[in-house]
């Protein structure tokens, strides 16, 4: 499939917007203007909440056991159609197409999951004080949704959201990524073409503070939820909360890793690497401050380097590119000033640290060593190919070092020790936490964060909580 313009899609219909007004989009490893994407004005969006409102009905009065039938057709086509979309993900966002296919793919695992626990949106019966009295907690969709996904995982981020959704009986209306439109659009089009009725999906790009600052306060929008960066997201749940809307917020991180002396230290390093570097580094689950014992951190730091340098970065689309381009220039500007920021202040540059080629927004994959705290790398998410190598030397001043920052999404931790283990699990702030491994982000997990990085979860049963009203039914002398 060529790379295509987009246009939005509502109520049930793909079509400009009304100003007929587009936003370029460009292919991040070129600079090159691949195509456009429909930009919607007010009216496009009074459009889409009036079709979410009728969307909503007809759906939630759609049985579960055919809303999962819709739903895993939709996950038949994300699967069938993964060739094709794979490289639309490529071209406007840079991964490598190997990791664009694994996205689109895992898409279809996501919507399967979530149509499954469609029905099993079990209420209880609470055993009453007395006979022939009924008392039902029962579980009714919120309502119409409004979500807001950005560029890093253009499919992932907005098929939780919509499968959780759906399942649970909501319309939704999508502001997807105005950089990355075109794979997000694809997304929505399995599920049209699946038999999704009209107006129970929506798709709409543009000015994303215009957008949802008309949205959020929206009387017809139930629900919104949101992915990015803490600073948005506080602005987004303070409008939520004036407007008593329900809201999921999955915001920025800056994952510790810590590496303890009697850790596999070559599985920890190899595994580190490719959670590091995964997607340029652009990933809010990224394992970014790796904090290793004294003991192996020679040796921690050598293996870490060496998988850093064996990485080969290209174009995404070229098959021996093993990282591809950051997805846009605020990343390169912004990890390039971090580097810069981290050496001036004592820290060790071990590998790379430099944009490089003369198109094409290329960073290398970059390690510094024995980073003071006082680095703006060691307290902003840097977002991109930037590990930091910081020592520890016991178990107190590694706990204290991960909980320093107001985040705490992913945490990891590489240990051969039961006890450190349960220690670390019990100690550290964090929404979730993978020892001696790589294992979260499945759709069957909570998927979610505590402090600065939001709340509410996106995988695992939690997520389908968060589309959920109880109501409570008393009933008698019936
Ligand atoms: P940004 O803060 O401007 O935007 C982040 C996302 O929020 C984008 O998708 C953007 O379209 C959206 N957004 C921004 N303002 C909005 C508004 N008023 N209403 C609705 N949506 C809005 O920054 P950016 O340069 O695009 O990304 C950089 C930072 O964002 C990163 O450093 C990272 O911290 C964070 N981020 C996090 C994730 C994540 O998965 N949690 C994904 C992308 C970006």
């Amino acid at each position: 499939m060529a790379y295509s313009n987009t246009q939005l899609f509502i109520g049930g219909k793909w079509r400009p917007a009304q100003s007929g007004k587009v936003l370029e989009v460009l292919n991040p490893a070129t600079e090159e203007v691949i195509g456009t994407v429909a930009h919607a004005g007010q009216a496009d969006l009074d459009e889409a909440l009036a079709a979410a409102a009728a969307g909503f009905k007809a759906w939630r009065a759609i049985a579960p056991f055919e809303r999962c039938r819709i739903m895993r057709k939709a996950a038949a086509i994300m699967r069938e159609r993964n060739e094709e979309i794979a490289p639309l993900l490529t071209l406007e966002q840079g991964k490598t197409l190997a990791e664009a296919k694994i996205e689109a793919m895992l898409a279809g695992d996501v919507i399967e999951w979530f149509a499954e626990e469609a029905k099993r949106s079990y209420g209880r019966i609470i055993p009453a004080r007395g006979p022939g009295i009924y008392q039902l907690a029962i579980k009714e969709p919120v309502g119409p949704v409004a979500a807001f996904t950005p560029w890093n995982f253009p499919i992932n981020q907005v098929v939780r959201k919509l499968s959780a959704a759906l399942a649970a009986g909501c319309s939704i209306i999508v502001k997807a990524p105005e950089e990355t439109p075109a794979s997000p659009a694809q997304l929505i089009r399995a599920f049209a073409d699946a038999g999704v009725p009209d107006g129970v999906v929506n798709l709409v790009y543009g000015i994303p503070a215009e957008i949802s600052e008309y949205l959020i306060p929206h009387p017809v929008i139930r629900k919104i939820s949101f992915t990015g960066s803490t600073n948005v997201g506080k602005q987004l749940n303070a409008l939520a909360g004036l407007h008593m809307k329900r809201a999921t917020m999955e915001l920025g991180g800056h994952a510790p890793a810590m590496v303890f002396k009697d850790a596999d230290v070559a599985t920890a390093a190899k595994v580190l690497v490719a959670a590091k570097y995964r997607n340029a580094g652009q990933v809010c689950i990224s394992p970014t401050r790796m904090l290793v014992q004294d003991d192996v951190f020679k040796e921690f730091v050598d293996k870490f380097v060496e998988g850093a340098k064996a990485i080969k970065v290209g174009n995404g689309m070229d098959a021996d590119s093993t990282m591809g381009s950051l997805a846009n220039p605020r990343r390169v500007t912004a990890i390039e000033g971090m580097v810069q920021d981290a050496v001036s202040k004592g820290a060790r540059l071990e590998t790379g640290g430099h944009r490089f080629g003369n198109k094409g927004y290329f960073f290398e994959p970059t390690v510094v060593s024995d980073v003071p705290k006082t680095a703006r790398a060691m307290n902003e998410e840097p977002f991109g190919p930037l590990a930091l190598i910081s020592r520890f030397s016991s178990l107190d001043e590694v706990v204290e070092e991960a909980n320093r920052l107001p985040f705490g999404l992913a945490s990891y931790a590489f240990t051969s020790s039961t006890k450190t283990a349960t220690a670390i699990g019990a100690q550290v702030e964090a929404g979730m936490m993978s020892i001696n491994a790589f294992g979260l982000a499945l759709p069957e997990v909570p998927f979610g964060g505590m402090k600065d990085s939001g709340y509410g979860s996106e995988g695992g049963t939690e997520a389908m909580e968060a589309y959920f009203n109880t109501k409570f039914i008393s009933q008698t002398g019936v």
